[in-house]
């Protein structure tokens, strides 16, 4: 997807501070960081959101899931952390292709919404 702001990120032609990266995966610090660890996990392919998976390859969302951990290790998060991906206009999708938020660093509000 040529004018996918996160397509590009990941090609390296926006500039991004890089946190992990394997064949499948590239993850990277929130510009506008809502916590005091803030990362965005994203598969390489292109999916608009989470409703544009189905026939995705297991294993380009399983790399996702799988990578989160390793992020959160590598972050220190070992108090705990949280995951988020929205979808759609109603939770404010805000980039069209599907990521995966790591909050952490902090204590959360119980409150998800
Ligand atoms: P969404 O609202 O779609 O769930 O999340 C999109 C996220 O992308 C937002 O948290 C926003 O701060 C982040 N973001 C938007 N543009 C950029 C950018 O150019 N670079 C980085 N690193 N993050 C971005
Ligand atoms: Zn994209």
């Amino acid at each position: 997807m040529d004018n996918c702001l996160f397509c590009r990120i990941m090609k390296g032609e926006i500039p991004s501070a890089k946190v992990y990266e394997n064949d499948y995966v590239y993850a990277f610090r929130d510009i506008n960081p809502q916590a005091p660890v803030h990362v965005l996990v994203i598969p390489k392919k292109h999916f608009s959101s989470l409703n544009d998976t189905a026939a995705a390859d297991d294993r380009d969302l399983a790399e996702c899931l799988r990578a989160i951990p390793v992020i959160a290790a590598q972050e220190k998060l070992e108090t705990g952390y949280r995951v988020v991906s929205n979808c759609g206009p109603d939770a404010c999708q805000s980039v069209q292709h599907l990521h995966f938020h790591i909050l952490g660093g902090a204590q959360m509000s119980e409150k998800m919404s």
